[in-house]
């Protein structure tokens, strides 16, 4: 059995193929997840022909059953689990907030909140068979309150957007109330900040690249038993909320 496992949801292209990697690289056998089976396939084909330890999993965060069944599916496999990456993300709105739709409002939250939010709930069991249990929620600097409000909060993208900020500002709320709940256990939970990234979200008009992107998330993936929880961070530190 592998020494540490991994799940990074969203994996199958971005920043999550990347964390996927990085986490691979290292040794650690990773459980790339991804809601199409054959986009999922094709990326730990990749992976698996650079020799690197990854195994498929489906997984749709915005659907109960499928979450259920993968979190069945790890427990089958491997017993237990070391590290939850909460990548899996969705910018709809690139509008201001006066012509934002309640629907793309609703769908962004069902991604970026809720689904981070029912994996982190199903996979918590095998987690906590875990020595060093590591959640990390892939947010944004979008998300952090301080900078939205500042003059000057050096935002790249500002005054667009009002879903997918307040939904990392949510996911951010849900990384501080479960390292509270969790610090006894030694799950440390963590937000990453990746910077503004060339992916398919933005249409590669992002400044760093995938494996600068990923770098952060995977710092947080394998912090040493002292590391932080509780926080929320980019490659330059701790970032204000
Ligand atoms: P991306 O290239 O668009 O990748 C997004 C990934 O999420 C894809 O694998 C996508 O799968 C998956 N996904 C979407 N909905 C899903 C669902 N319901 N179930 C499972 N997987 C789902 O975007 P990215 O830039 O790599 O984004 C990764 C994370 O980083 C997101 O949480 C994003 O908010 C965050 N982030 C990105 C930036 C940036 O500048 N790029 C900056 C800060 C934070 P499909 O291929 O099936 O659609």
């Amino acid at each position: 059995m592998a020494d540490t496992i991994a799940l990074v949801t969203g994996a199958n292209k971005g920043i999550g193929r990347e964390i996927s990697r990085q986490l691979a690289a290292k040794g650690i056998l990773v459980l790339m997840g991804a809601r199409d089976r054959e986009r999922g396939e094709k990326a730990v084909a990749d992976l698996r022909a650079q020799r690197l330890p990854v195994e498929f999993i489906q997984i749709d965060v915005t659907s109960d059953a499928s979450v259920d069944q993968a979190a069945a599916e790890v427990g089958r496999r491997h017993d237990r689990l070391d590290v939850l990456v909460n990548n899996a993300g969705i910018a709809l709105d690139w509008c201001p907030a006066s012509e934002l739709t309640p629907e793309a409002f609703q769908k962004t939250f069902e991604t970026n909140v809720f689904g981070a939010f029912r994996v982190t709930k199903a996979m918590l069991p095998l987690l906590k068979r875990s020595k060093h249990g590591r959640i990390v929620n892939v947010s944004s600097g979008l998300g952090s309150l301080t900078r939205n409000a500042a003059p000057d909060g050096g935002l790249t993208i500002r005054n667009q957007l009002l879903a997918y900020c307040s939904s990392k500002a949510a996911l951010n709320m849900i990384t501080i109330h479960f390292a509270k709940e969790l610090q006894s256990s030694g799950i440390k939970v963590n937000s990453a900040n990746p910077g503004y990234t060339a992916t398919d979200m933005n249409q590669h008009r992002g400044t760093k690249t995938v494996e600068q992107g990923a770098a952060t998330p995977v710092r947080l993936a394998t912090l040493p038993d002292d590391g932080p929880t509780a926080g929320v961070f980019s490659d330059e530190g701790a970032e204000p909320w």
